[in-house]
Formats: C-alpha cells, structure tokens, sequence
C-alpha cells in the first residue's frame, strides 16, 4: 500500500545540501533536479521491482525506471546473477571478450536493420558518433535534428534541445561554438513539409537526420500516421543518413523496437539504457557499408577504454536474452500502460480536465493541456505550474513521477494490476490537490 502519512524527507534534505556545495546543483545529471516542479531531489537507497526506497526509508512505486533501463523493474534476480557471474573475472580488460560478440550478435538478431554494430558508454556517445560516422560517409558536414528532440549532449544536439535542457530554459545551450551550431538544422516534429523545404534549401550538404522515431524527451510523442515513411523516403531519395535515436525506445516499444513498431528501417540506430540492464552501456550500427568506416575497419574514429565493459555486457545480455525469449511481456506492458492512460483520462476527464494523455506501448505522458500534443509548441501549451503541484502531491502519495512535464514515464513488467489501482487512486487524489477541487 501507499504511504498516508506526510513523508518525512530530513536525510535526503541534508544529503542535498551537501551535495550542492561540491556538485553544481548538487545533482550529476540535471533531469534529476526538481527545479521544475519545487522542493528537493529524493536520494534514493534500494529497489526492488516496481518499489523505490529513499535514504529515508519512504517508498515509492517508480515510473522513472533510472529514464527506461528498468524494463523488467529493479534488481531482476537474472541480471544480479549475470553481474555476480562476472565480477569475480576481473570489472574491466581493455580487451576483446566473447560477450562484446554475443551482445552483438544479440542486438543484431533483435534489430536486423542493424548489420554491424559497436558498443560504447552511454547514449551521449552512441549519436555522437553516429553522427560523425555519417558525416565521414557521405562528405557532408550538416545534420537536421527535430525541435524538442534530445540525443544526449552532444555539442551538435544542443541546439532546440529536449528533456533538461527545455525543462532548464537553456535548448540552445552557452558553449556550443557557431561554427558546430550552423551545422544543425532544426524543424517542427511531425512536419514533413518543413523538412523537405530544409534539405532543398541545403541541397547536397545533408549527411544526417536523426530523431526519436517516438519522441520521449518533449513528453511522449508519436509519430503522425505516415511521416516515419516519410522521412524514410526523402533520406532515400537525397542520400541522407536516416538515424533512428532508439535509446530510449531500443527493447522497449518492441523487441525491435520502434522500428519494428512501425515497420520502417533506419540506415543507423543508436541505443542505450536497456541494452545495460542498468549498466552504463550506448551503441551505435547500422548498414555495414556505413559502419566500416568506422575505425580500425576504416578511417571514421571512435574509441573507448571502457567501451564493451565485461559487467555491462553481462547485464545487458541477460535482460535481453530474456526479452527476446518472453515476447509475450510486449502485450503485457502494453496493457498495463494502457490501463494507466485510459485511467488516467478518465479521472482528468471526470475532474472536467481534459488533458491529454499520450501513449506508445509501456511510455507515456500526461499533459497538462487540453490541446492535442504532436510537437514541441503543443507541448509548450502545457500548466506547467499545475504539474508541478500534481507531481509533488503524488510523491508525497509514494508516486515516483519524472519530476518535468516535458519527460516520458517508463513501465516495467513489475507494474501489476494492484499496483495500478494504487496509482488510479493516488492520481485522483493529487488531480484534485494540484486543481484545488
Ligand atoms: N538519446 C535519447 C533519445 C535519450 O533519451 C537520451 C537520454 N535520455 C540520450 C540519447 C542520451 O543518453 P545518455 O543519457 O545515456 O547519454
């Protein structure tokens, strides 16, 4: 059950102000802060499934799931034997293992459009070097990327940047040099004509266009009907490298992800956060006449010491192997979140709110605007004041929400029928408190 009691958050307040004289902002990552939505970041200890506990001892069922890693909910016993397994052979060599080949082999039979593929850190680095292995292919230096989209912080990605970077203010973001941000062209999500007016403006100096193919990072959003195939055939028709930014939805919309969804092929995918099982793990591939020149097959470079660590490999082949054994868990998921959206609509509804709610398979967002949300400016209609009442009213209910209106939630296969009941219920409760009702 949930917490009635009003949360005590003492060790978590001390920890923040700690933390905030040796760290700016006191947070490692600015998505953790609560600066959009009021008080303090809660430190959290342990978790168990769908439940997150806090250094304080209060419990939380989770629909962050470390921002979709979590599919299975935290802590599968497949994973932690998996790491336990490996830890005792050493946590890193710097050289080949067999796994860094079974991963592979794995991603590939998951995602066949992807026919090589190379392991880095984390989603950041994985469309960075995308998209110079792009650029390096096709001799042209520029890139179209969507408004409201975020593929980590990448200097050419921090241009009408999503997640943080619109949550803070700061899409555009001080230290991205004009030289890197004239390279970056940005359109409307779900604006096709806006597109090929781009690339005919930059006739032949396109190399990529990379997107969320279901946008997680201005709230979730879906592709309209047919754009996907759109963008599909203008990258074909120009040469352009069509990049698929599938970190958050790779293993998660689909074992093939949204790709599979929507029956479309990307030239190159990059992915993340499932692939780890919750180890810092990206990767990046893609037609293997795109991905040889990457070095030291050709002369694109792209490196790290740590890239195919034997611990991450680990975790991320036994979440995987496991994914792709229980196909079945993709309707389960689905269902479950189906039942949070409908539910959720419902209550908005009955409250006389009509906010919309948007879901692809286990993501969704619910947004605080009556208006139909398909890009970033419908996005921006959202009260964002009145999310942050929302959000702060269902913490202290022991609901863990992405602590920003403009983030996706994330449902792992922990989420049971009780446990959405608890959600409903608490959701009505902080509907009413955030409105005054
Ligand atoms: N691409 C997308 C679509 C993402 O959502 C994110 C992070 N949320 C990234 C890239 C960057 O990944 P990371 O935070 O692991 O660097």
């Amino acid at each position: 059950s949930l917490p009635t009691t009003p949360l005590s958050l003492a060790t978590s307040d001390a920890l923040f102000t700690r933390a905030k004289n040796h760290i700016p902002g006191g947070v490692n990552s600015p998505v953790r802060a609560f600066r959009a939505v009021g008080g303090h970041p809660v430190f959290m200890q342990s978790a168990k499934g769908a439940w997150l506990t806090d250094v304080d001892g209060n419990r939380y069922l989770d629909f962050i799931n470390s921002w979709g890693p979590m599919i299975l909910g935290h802590a599968p016993e497949i994973v932690l034997e998996a790491v336990r397994g490996a830890i005792g052979n050493s946590l890193s060599f710097g050289a080949p293992t067999q796994r860094e080949v079974e991963m592979a082999e794995l991603i590939k039979q998951m995602v066949p459009s992807i026919e090589k593929v190379r392991l880095v850190n984390s989603g950041t680095e994985a469309t960075m070097s995308a998209i110079r292995v792009a650029r390096g292919y096709t001799g042209r230096n520029k890139i179209i990327k969507f408004e409201g989209c975020y593929h980590g912080h990448g200097d050419s990605f921090l241009i009408a940047a999503g997640s943080g970077a619109l949550t803070l203010g700061a899409p555009d973001s001080p230290g991205v040099t004009q030289g890197v941000a004239q390279d970056t062209l940005t359109v409307p999500y779900n604006d096709l004509p806006a597109v090929e007016r781009t690339i005919a403006a930059n006739d032949g100096q396109v190399a990529a266009l990379i997107l969320e193919p279901v946008v997680g990072n201005m709230g979730l959003v879906a592709p309209a009907e047919g754009y996907l195939q759109g963008l599909r055939d203008l990258c074909t028709q120009h040469g352009i490298v069509l990049i698929f930014d599938e970190v958050m939805t790779g293993f998660r919309l689909a074992r093939g992800g949204a790709q599979e969804l929507y029956g479309i092929t990307p030239d190159m995918t990059t992915l993340g956060k499932i692939i780890g099982g919750g180890m810092p793990v990206g990767a990046y591939g893609g037609r293997q006449d795109i991905m040889d020149n990457v070095a030291p097959a050709g002369k694109v470079y792209q490196a790290g010491t740590l890239s195919g660590n034997p611990i991450a490999t680990a975790a991320g082949i036994a979440q995987l192997t496991y994914l792709q054994q229980h196909p079945e868990l993709y309707d389960q998921l689905n269902r479950t979140t189906t039942r949070i959206a409908d539910g959720t609509r419902q209550i908005c509804r009955e409250l006389g709110l009509n906010y919309t709610v948007n879901q692809v398979g286990s993501m969704f967002s619910v947004f605080f605007t009556d208006q139909p949300v398909t890009d970033l400016e419908s996005a921006k209609t959202s009260n964002t004041e009145a999310f942050g009442r929302y959000f702060q009213a269902m913490l202290h209910r022991g609901i863990y929400l992405a602590p920003a209106q403009y983030e996706a939630l994330f449902v792992s296969t922990a989420m049971t029928d009780d446990l959405v009941a608890l959600y409903l219920t608490a959701c009505r409760e902080s509907m009413r408190e955030a409105h005054g009702l």
